[in-house]
């Protein structure tokens, strides 16, 4: 029995056992199964390495494991290196691991797949908010794209001069124009029991915490949030209010989480299914 997983801590909401499991079954795989890995960092080393031994061919990696689970593959790829962090592990049968980073062009394919996006990347300006995992792969994936200038803005501002300096872009210390707007801070996500339709406050509050206005939203030409919850982020709220094109969170994830399906079992992934099971639509 092939097995996979999502190896965090916590791991208890993740929706890619719904995702993979669903596309597992879609694609015929019957003795193929994605279970949750919760695992805390001191053990993420050893637990890793044992799952070769255990029949696991895969694995997706999330927080806080992204930056150990690149350092502890014995191959990793030009894009895994140079983001610095990898989410998929592919186990060999003699136990050799590879490292890949597919949150890159996942995003990539999600914004390509929209037809209210962009389109070409090439050239367009882009404005990053936060400076930790997600987001150096999101500023590598722009600049893979051929974006124009790509800005980095985060709540601690000497966390984006580093993430800047690192991958050669620009740090900002107030939000600018841009063409693209694309949220990497966890602002947004739900709080337990929050319900954003009865809770006025929640919009201008994350939009203070990214140093936003409505006005200053309104004249990005497309928004990306990171961020994914039951419903529209506030962000997410924000652009529709202000009718600028934006892309929720969860098609990045299933974006992603397709690449990783294609490396582990070689099928193309059912990306259709893929999304209404992260959605929890069946
Ligand atoms: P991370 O490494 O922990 O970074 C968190 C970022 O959020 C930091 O830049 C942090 O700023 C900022 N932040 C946290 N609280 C804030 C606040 N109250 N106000 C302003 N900034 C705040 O996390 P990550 O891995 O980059 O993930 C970020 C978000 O993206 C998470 O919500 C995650 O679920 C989501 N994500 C989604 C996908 C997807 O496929 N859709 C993939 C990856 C991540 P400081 O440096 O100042 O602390």
């Amino acid at each position: 029995m092939p097995r996979l997983g999502v190896l965090g801590w916590p791991v208890a909401h993740s929706r890619s056992p719904a995702m993979h499991e669903a596309a597992l079954r879609e694609l015929g795989l019957e003795d193929w199964h994605y279970q949750r890995l919760p695992v805390p960092p001191e053990l993420f080393a050893e637990t890793a390495r044992a799952l070769p031994g255990a029949g696991f061919v895969g694995a997706n990696v999330t927080i806080p494991h992204k930056r150990a689970a690149l350092a502890l593959a014995d191959t990793a790829s030009a894009a895994a290196r140079g983001i610095g962090a990898a989410n998929t592990l592919s186990f060999a049968p003699d136990g050799t691991i590879a490292a890949e980073n597919t949150d890159a062009p996942g995003l990539l394919a999600a914004i390509a797949r929209d037809p209210a996006g962009p389109g070409s990347l090439a050239g367009r300006s882009a404005l990053v908010l936060g400076a930790g995992g997600s987001a150096r792969a999101v500023v590598w994936a722009l600049r893979e794209a051929g974006a124009g200038e790509v800005a980095v803005w985060n709540r601690t501002p000497e966390r984006a001069a580093a993430l800047a300096d690192e991958l050669g872009v620009t740090a900002v210390t107030r939000p600018r124009a841009a063409d693209l707007l694309v949220n990497c801070t966890s602002v947004g996500l739900a709080a337990a029991g929050a319900d954003i339709a009865t809770d006025g406050q929640e919009v201008p509050e994350a939009l203070n915490q990214l140093a936003l206005t409505l006005d200053l939203v309104g004249g990005y030409a497309y928004v990306v949030d990171l961020v994914y919850r039951d419903g529209l982020t506030p962000l997410l709220l924000a652009a529709r209010e202000r009718g600028v094109p934006a892309l929720d969170g969860l098609e990045v994830l299933v974006a992603q989480g397709a690449l990783s399906l294609e490396l582990w079992t070689g099928h193309p992934a059912p990306v259709e299914v893929m999304r209404r099971a992260a959605r929890n639509l069946d």
